[in-house]
């Protein structure tokens, strides 16, 4: 891996401070990682990925300085938010240098619907903030107690609200970015909302975001709901009536098949064993009918949890998106995951999955905004999910994408670091474009972006191969 000067070390010191410095082994293996563990895959690639130093900056002055340093060197740098991230988005395949942001947090502005943002600000800090003046995230992910803006941005997706507002990537959610280049003196690029794209989830490859605009949406008194059934095809029924109801408000629809509500340890209590499980969080005012509504289905609602702000555990919302694949994780490490798009026909590929890996699949549905472009469950609702599978081998887990594939499920894999393994095409033209603008020493998070230059310190060999690179 790459190793820094014991000058520029010295450097970076000066810069940030003792205190925000850090060059031991143990500082440096947790700040070299992220959730990609979830992933037996990415576990066993990328577990000896270790950075040299890391710094932790608090202003724009001092990253602009760290930055300058880099690229005079030649240093190869990985940004770093809270690195939740899953996909080994921050881990350093070629060491070099990491910069935690997570002290740059101020949220510059928040009025009129919108929010102006250092990168490092938390979404729960904002959502809390928000919520007073009336407004709220449009989608958040579930780390959103942890997370940052500018992580989410560049390397999540959506989650809480894509029900209503679709993922990150919907027009009108990222109005700007602003993002330092890589370069001997950086320079401050602006992106207008026309333009957000060619940084969006590009796991930090091609810019260092300073400042994020997201639009915000107007706020609602959530209420969390639990539906059970033992009966599957009700309860799925109804999970997708209600995503696609526009008289319902609603923030989340997701759906768990037993035995997944076993996995939930602190909230099991709320509902009963063997049962396959909606979690809805609607509008306060339509809490009641969608309750009735259930109830007339022959599902029973054996858990509500009125509006409270500011927000207390137990939150339903703890229990979906990927931490789903969490509390799997904590009941069985042979628990992984898959990030799947479902067609129009999504009952029959339900069946058709089970039964091609009986036991080894298991559904955890999130209904989002449709886009009917995309296809979907119908034109205004996507069925979308995070379906655990329990890991066999990795020739196993290729079969299953690829049977997928073959009955038209879309993957996102999430079994690789690279960008483009990831089956989500945005545009990565125009990305790799900026990044000969921003990074032109090619020293940003390299080896993410596999149609980026080699970088120069490459050693042949030396990158991970993925399930299908
Ligand atoms: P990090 O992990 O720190 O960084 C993510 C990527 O962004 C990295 O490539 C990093 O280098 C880059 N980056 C960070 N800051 C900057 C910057 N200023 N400029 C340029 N690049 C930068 N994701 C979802 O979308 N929805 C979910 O519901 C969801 N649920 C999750 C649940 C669990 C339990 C876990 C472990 C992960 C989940 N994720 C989800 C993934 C992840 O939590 C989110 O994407 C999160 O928003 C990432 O934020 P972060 O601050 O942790 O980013």
């Amino acid at each position: 891996f790459v190793a820094l000067s014991e000058t520029l070390l010295q450097e970076l010191r000066a810069i940030v401070g003792d205190d925000h410095f850090v060059i031991d082994d143990s500082g440096l293996s947790t700040l070299s990682k992220d959730f990609y563990w979830y992933s037996p895959v990415l576990r066993d690639r990328l577990e000896d990925r270790l950075a040299a130093a890391a710094v932790r900056v608090t202003t724009i002055d001092q990253l602009r300085a760290v930055v300058a340093l880099a690229a005079t060197a030649r240093v190869p740098l990985t940004m770093r938010g809270a690195a939740t991230g899953n996909y080994g988005q921050s881990v350093p395949l070629y060491g070099g240098l990491i910069v935690d942001l997570s002290g740059m947090d101020r949220i510059i502005d928040l009025s009129e619907g919108v929010v102006t943002a250092e990168p490092g600000a938390r979404l729960a800090t904002i959502e809390n903030q928000a919520r007073p003046l009336g407004w709220e995230l449009r989608c958040y992910p579930s780390t959103w107690v942890k997370s940052t803006i500018a992580g989410f941005v560049s390397g999540g997706s959506g989650g809480i609200g894509s029900i209503s507002h679709g993922g990150l990537r919907e027009p009108g959610t990222i109005k700007r970015f602003k993002i330092m280049t890589i370069e001997e003196e950086p320079r401050i690029l602006t992106l207008d909302e026309t333009e957000t794209m060619r940084v969006f989830h590009a796991y930090g490859t091609n810019g260092i975001i300073v400042e994020v605009q997201l639009r915000l949406a107007p706020a609602y008194p959530w209420q969390q709901l639990v539906i059970a059934s033992t009966n599957w095809d009700p309860l799925l029924d109804f999970a997708a009536e209600i995503a696609g109801d526009a008289t319902v408000r609603k923030r989340l629809v997701s759906v768990m098949e037993n035995p997944i509500g076993s996995f939930f340890k602190p909230i099991k209590k709320f509902y009963p064993a063997d049962h396959h499980l909606i979690f809805f969080e609607v509008d306060e005012s339509s809490a009641d009918a969608v309750a009735a509504r259930a109830e007339a289905a022959g599902l029973s609602v054996p858990h509500r949890i009125p509006y409270h702000y500011p927000r207390k555990p137990p939150m339903l919302s703890d229990y979906t998106w990927n931490h789903t694949t969490l509390w799997a994780l904590k009941a069985d490490p042979a628990w992984t995951y898959l990030q799947s798009g479902f067609g129009a026909n999504y009952r029959e590929q339900f069946q058709l999955l089970h039964a091609k890996f009986p036991g080894e699949i298991l559904f955890h549905l999130e209904f989002t905004r449709g886009n009917p472009k995309m296809g979907g469950a119908s034109p205004t609702v996507a069925c979308g999910g995070i379906p655990l599978v329990h890991f066999k081998s990795e020739e196993r887990l290729k079969e299953i994408i690829e049977y997928c594939t073959s009955i038209g499920v879309f993957t996102a894999n999430p079994h690789t670091c690279y960008i483009e393994e990831g089956g989500r095409d945005q545009g990565y033209d125009v990305q790799l474009e900026l990044k000969h603008e921003a990074d032109p020493h090619n020293l940003l998070n390299p080896g993410k972006m596999k149609q980026a230059p080699t970088p120069r310190f490459a050693v042949p060999g030396s990158m991970p191969h993925f399930l299908f690179s």
